[in-house]
């Protein structure tokens, strides 16, 4: 991701509007990308920091913090992701090889 790409898609992360693709290369932007992060720091601070004055009077005003620990969230979520891809196309490989050694073992047993 480019981050002409990664600053149009800074709304889309604070409003939660990202598909997990789009959330997996946008956080490794921002993990990557200092500029990025201050980026998204200031924006995320002034968007979320104005909602919760207007709607949440217990708030925290430890947005920085919240900040990581969202990035930090979505790291490990994509991670997850990740493994589940290995772990199904590992299981769909085992399948399609099993699959072909039965239809081997059919045919040769045909010929016998
Ligand atoms: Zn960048």
């Amino acid at each position: 991701m480019y981050c002409a790409e990664f600053q149009k898609q800074i709304s889309n992360f604070t409003n939660n509007n990202l598909d997990i693709k789009e959330m997996d290369s946008f956080i490794n932007h921002a993990k990557k990308c200092k500029d990025c992060y201050e980026e998204l720091e200031i924006n995320y601070m002034v968007n979320i920091g104005l909602e919760k004055i207007e709607n949440d009077e217990t708030a925290s005003f430890d947005l920085k913090g919240e900040l990581e620990k969202m990035v930090e969230y979505y790291e490990n979520k994509s991670d997850l992701y990740y493994k589940y891809n290995m772990y199904k196309n590992i299981i769909m490989g085992v399948t399609y090889v099993s699959l072909f050694i039965v239809i081997l073992m059919y045919v040769t047993n045909l010929f016998a």
